[in-house]
């Protein structure tokens, strides 16, 4: 019998998300086993920093025995019951945690399995809405190009990311992509041009992430939250806020919609809300949207799946929420931001491949560029080669686990766990540091 090394077995049967082959077909990337605080190890028993929060979620770290405790006691309870045609405690608990946790005024929630779910329920509770409204014919979704809104099929037509979409067009009818904040000089208009130019009458909702990940950690302009609100309102169009990223703490408040001031009619969640020790996702909304529904001939919201609301998944959520309360992480995120800007700054100002930093709280897209002081941008063969392998690499030699991401430019994005102290930070940036030599050198290299 041959024993294969957990690569190859890998390889064998698993099918990975995203993975190039060039990558999967090599033996170099991490295989992960066990997780303690911000730090996981690899079955070759190697520590790696995870200074993405597994993939901006993780938000809490590894190993909390809070969040276990609240898995098992409810496991040993009631592992299972239906949030359909009844409901269960733990529902019952995560829905009044989770409203009590978001903005006021939204104070209904709709609980799914993932992000990409949240997005499809949302865009379907829009519909509903004017459904009830007679106005059957408001279908049609503005979401902004380079955003990633999800992977199923109703959630990656709002995804504004060519690559992701060209294999599966054609895709959901009525999504239009407007201007991101970072594309033009008034993205507020752009997204009030792609509503005249779809036709007032036909639009339902403007779907976008408070800090668009697509493009890198692009934070909005000051009133663009408030003037999308406005435009919605002249329309009668729906707000919703992805806040897949962005909720529970990233940005270092409760959600990204408190600290911009956006008033939206619907928000999205998943990743942090049980900082992804279980999957959970969902979208919280008004009273007045789900009366309406309920009051109309629909009689309900016509949606539903087997696991939303699942009682394990609602125990964590009750948990992970009691924590970010108990701990003030959202507070701690906020009061460490500003050393973790200096820190960025510091690097851009040492390294002449930095074009950029954008984020806030602890989410980060650091721009790759040739030349800053010169002004000179990176051709496509050296974005290709470094996307292609040398930046993963020495990311990798550096047993960090970050993202480099090719969608929109070219860029490395941190999103430290929220309860990164100090000395994890500066670990993470110093290493950050040392990457950001060797494109410097890389690139004065192929200049020479
Ligand atoms: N929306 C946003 C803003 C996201 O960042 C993501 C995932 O990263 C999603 C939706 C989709 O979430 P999931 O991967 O859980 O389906």
């Amino acid at each position: 019998m041959t024993i294969l090394g957990p690569r190859s077995a890998a390889r064998e049967h698993l099918i990975p998300h995203f993975t190039p082959e060039s990558i999967w077909s090599e033996d170099q990337w991490p295989v992960l086993d066990r997780g303690d605080g911000a730090y996981v190890w690899t079955v070759d028993g190697e520590r790696f920093l995870d200074g993405l929060s597994g993939l901006f979620c993780n938000n809490l770290g590894h190993g909390r025995t809070d969040l276990v405790e609240a898995m098992t006691t409810q496991a040993a309870r009631l592992p299972f019951g239906p949030c359909w045609g009844m409901t269960h405690t733990a529902a019952i608990a995560a829905a009044d945690a989770v409203t009590g946790f978001a903005p006021a005024g939204l104070d209904r929630v709709f609980f799914v399995s993932s992000g990409s779910e949240a997005v499809e329920s949302a865009i379907k509770l829009a519909r509903c809405f004017h459904v009830a409204n007679d106005e059957p014919q408001r279908t049609t979704v503005i979401a902004r190009r380079w955003a990633y809104h999800g992977t199923t099929l109703g959630a990656l037509s709002a995804t504004g990311i060519p690559k992701l979409r060209a294999p599966f067009e054609p895709l959901l009818r009525g999504v239009v992509h407007a201007a991101n904040t970072r594309e033009v000089d008034d993205p507020a208009l752009a997204i009030e041009d792609a509503i005249l130019a779809a036709g007032p009458e036909t639009v339902s909702m403007v779907l976008a992430e408070p800090v668009q990940n697509g493009g890198g950690a692009l934070v909005p302009p000051p009133g663009y939250w408030e003037e999308l609100r406005a435009i919605c309102d002249r329309h009668g169009v729906l707000l919703c806020a992805d806040e897949v990223i962005t909720g529970f703490g990233r940005i270092g408040a409760s959600f990204a919609s408190e600290r911009f001031a956006a008033r939206p009619d619907l928000m999205t969640f998943a990743k942090g809300v049980t900082s992804a020790y279980v999957p959970m996702g969902g979208v919280i909304t008004t009273d007045a949207l789900v009366d309406r529904i309920t009051s109309s001939p629909m009689g309900s919201f016509l949606h539903g799946s087997t696991f939303g609301a699942h009682p394990i998944a609602a125990a964590v959520a009750v948990a992970t929420i009691d924590a970010l309360r108990r701990e003030a992480i959202p507070e701690r995120v906020r009061e460490r931001e500003p050393a973790l800007r200096a820190r960025l700054a510091d690097l851009t100002a040492a390294h002449d491949c930095v074009g950029e930093v954008r984020g806030c709280g602890f989410f980060y897209a650091i721009e790759l560029t040739q030349s800053r002081a010169r002004g000179v941008a990176l051709t496509p063969e050296q974005s290709g080669e470094l996307l292609g392998g040398l930046l993963t690499r020495w990311i990798w030699e550096e047993h960090l686990l970050i993202r480099a991401d090719d969608r929109g430019a070219t860029m490395l994005v941190i999103a430290p766990p929220l309860t990164s102290d100090d000395a994890v930070l500066t670990e993470l940036l110093d290493a950050v540091s040392r990457i950001l030599d060797r494109v410097d050198a890389y690139v004065a290299r192929l200049g020479s």
